[in-house]
């Protein structure tokens, strides 16, 4: 398929001596074409080339002025000079087509016939102006249009088979709207002309305005295109809420696919009052009481939020998130709902128009909010906990606010019943006093510190932190955690450079504890554990512990050896003898067959036993091993446990 581009030409009518010369020149590219067989060659095209200085052209009037209305003196013209227009015969199969004024200027275009049939692509115009000259002559003009001889006994195919034979081939899933018509023409094809139908239909599946040429005499598709405009699509919204700003805007809609419908690349819109929205044309302005309304609200509202977490580098939600418009009470059915939820079960966005209240679905700050509980439903999953509840929708708050730039939620939602607000985010409410076991309003000291934070560092900053902060939230969070996860952001983001402004606001907001006049030394490590087993039938066993010289640890050990062959055993405090006779266990002084340690293969051995505590003397591993000159033998094993 193609998109017909014609040749066109734009240029001043220049004085006649200079027409003839041109006109000259493009006789013999005429004659040319007339052997060539590439359609745009055989296109004779009437173009005068500008010779003259513009000054001089300003004198020379481009033609005498005639009398007569414009179509009539646009039609004398081209008889008058057909030949050096470079149309060879009388130009009676030029048939005006229609007349246009504009700021003076008369535009009449002529479309080329051929034994009364419409030659495609044939047309030309003349442009008269105010002064009843003909100011210039464009299009495209067939010189040699003519048909091969009809086959004897064939006349053409009927309209509705070359209507049937366009339909097919578009395919068999073709929705129309509306009926399908046909003309006959005659078709420029690549090396003859034929005798064509140019069919035209709608379609909402697959969407256009599809144009056919079918062969009118053996029904083959010669040619198609979709003719339909794909301009950016448009729809009627409010930028906050009718409260805040109560004209509606026309803006442009996003990433919609070419459904003809409110779905895209990240919202697809439902409507459970009733059909969608359609428009083929991608207009989708309605007035505010059309039900319509709210699902262009929606999808535009919700394409931004996407867009505007994404620039904070959030990646979930990247497929197009079902957004549902006018939705009936989840419980009672009613279908004025009083509220609007995203669902963690479904991973969708429910919007009722409000019976009590206002539309849910006109104040954007409502969109950003439940869209917010979704991005954190991707980042956080399943969050638990009163205060866990809080915070979801203190975050959700936070977000709903900032995007807006006005830190009130629910303006337009309660005006119906005389309220301000539903939260305000300027609020000075207090952890933990203010606290009272509601999610909305306990999470509103959450929004309002986060909102404190804005005023400090400004919007972009605060919601990339505020944002990061998300993913180190504990499943059940406190206020707590989720200040040091602020903190843990800004350090992560910029190196902890606004942490005074973060503690400032925490504190003052009661979250954080007031900084200490003097820190407390930091909290010793946690000592850690090894477990290491030490084989009877070897000397040593590195249990693989650097340990640092003054460094305290500990070792308990159990289990048994038998160190000889008669079946005598010991556990790891040894023997109750030494061998203080031969002096050749590695401490003879200390019982036979007991658990020994050493730091290092060079360090001095000294008794462990089945529990003993020591500093170590010395950088280096700890081993353990037997304290037992003659070990080969042995069997059995004890297992030490280290904490250093
Ligand atoms: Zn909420």
């Amino acid at each position: 398929m193609f998109k017909p581009s014609n040749p066109r030409s734009i240029k001043q009518l220049p004085t006649q001596k200079e027409t003839k010369g041109t006109v000259g020149s493009q006789r013999r590219t005429g004659g040319r074409a007339k052997k060539a067989e590439a359609p745009s060659e055989k296109r004779l095209k009437i173009r005068w080339t500008r010779r003259s200085e513009p000054q001089r052209m300003a004198k020379e009037a481009p033609s005498e002025p005639a009398s007569g209305a414009p179509p009539e003196i646009a039609e004398e013209f081209l008889s008058q000079n057909h030949r050096l227009l470079g149309i060879e015969e009388e130009p009676a199969e030029l048939r005006i087509k229609e007349s246009v004024e504009s700021k003076g200027i008369n535009h009449i275009r002529f479309q080329q016939t051929y034994e009364g049939l419409p030659v495609h692509g044939g047309e030309i115009s003349v442009h008269v102006d105010n002064a009843n000259r003909v100011q210039m002559v464009n299009g495209v003009y067939y010189s040699d249009v003519g048909l091969p001889g009809r086959t004897r006994g064939r006349g053409p195919i009927p309209k509705a088979e070359a209507i049937e034979a366009a339909l097919r081939d578009l395919g068999p899933e073709t929705v129309l709207r509306g009926n399908a018509s046909a003309e006959m023409i005659i078709y420029p094809a690549q090396d003859q002309y034929l005798k064509a139908y140019k069919v035209t239909f709608s379609a909402s599946d697959p969407l256009g305005d599809w144009v056919y040429f079918i062969n009118a005499e053996n029904g083959e598709v010669i040619d198609s295109y979709n003719a339909m405009r794909f301009g950016t699509p448009r729809g009627s919204i409010y930028n906050s809420n009718p409260k805040q700003d109560p004209d509606v805007q026309i803006v442009e809609l996003h990433r919609l696919d070419d459904s003809g419908k409110l779905q895209g690349a990240f919202v697809q819109i439902d409507n459970a009052m009733g059909e969608e929205a359609y428009a083929a044309d991608g207009e989708f302005v309605y007035e505010p009481d059309d039900p319509h309304f709210d699902e262009v609200m929606a999808y535009f509202h919700v394409d931004k939020v996407h867009i505007y977490f994404s620039n904070l580098g959030f990646r979930g939600l990247d497929s197009p998130l079902l957004v549902h418009v006018h939705v009936p009470d989840p419980e009672s059915k009613d279908p004025d709902y009083d509220n609007a939820f995203y669902s963690p079960e479904d991973h969708q966005l429910y919007f009722g128009h409000g019976k009590a209240l206002n539309d849910l679905a006109k104040e954007s700050a409502v969109i950003y909010h439940e869209y917010t509980h979704g991005v954190i439903e991707q980042i956080r999953p399943e969050i638990e906990g009163s205060e866990g509840a809080a915070l979801h929708e203190g975050y959700a708050d936070y977000f709903g606010c900032s995007i807006t730039d006005d830190p009130l939620i629910g303006e337009y939602a309660v005006q119906k019943i005389k309220e301000k607000d539903l939260r305000d985010l300027t609020s000075n409410k207090k952890y933990p006093k203010d606290l009272q076991g509601e999610e909305h309003e306990d999470g509103e000291i959450w929004g309002a510190t986060c909102w404190d934070l804005r005023e400090l560092l400004g919007a972009r900053v605060a919601d990339l932190i505020i944002y990061q902060s998300l993913y180190y939230l504990p499943k059940s969070p406190e206020f707590a955690d989720a200040y040091e996860g602020i903190r843990q952001a800004d350090l992560g983001l910029f190196n902890g450079a606004h942490i005074p402004e973060i503690e400032k606001v925490f504190v003052s907001r009661g979250i954080a504890a007031p900084k200490e006049p003097s820190p407390q030394p930091p909290p010793s490590p946690k000592p850690r554990e090894q477990k290491v087993t030490v084989r009877g039938n070897q000397a040593w066993t590195s249990t693989g512990i650097p340990l640092k010289k003054g460094q305290e640890i500990s070792v308990s050990a159990s289990g048994t050896i038998t160190y000889d062959d008669k079946g005598n055993s010991c556990g790891p405090d040894g023997a109750s003898w030494s061998d203080t006779k031969d002096k050749e266990d590695p401490i003879y002084t200390k019982p036979h067959g007991g658990l020994i340690g050493r730091i290092d293969v060079t360090g001095t051995p000294f008794f462990v036993g089945s529990k003993s505590k020591f500093k170590v003397d010395a950088d280096g591993t700890l081993y353990l091993g037997i304290n037992d000159r003659w070990y080969k033998g042995n069997t059995g094993q004890f297992t030490a446990v280290i904490k250093y």
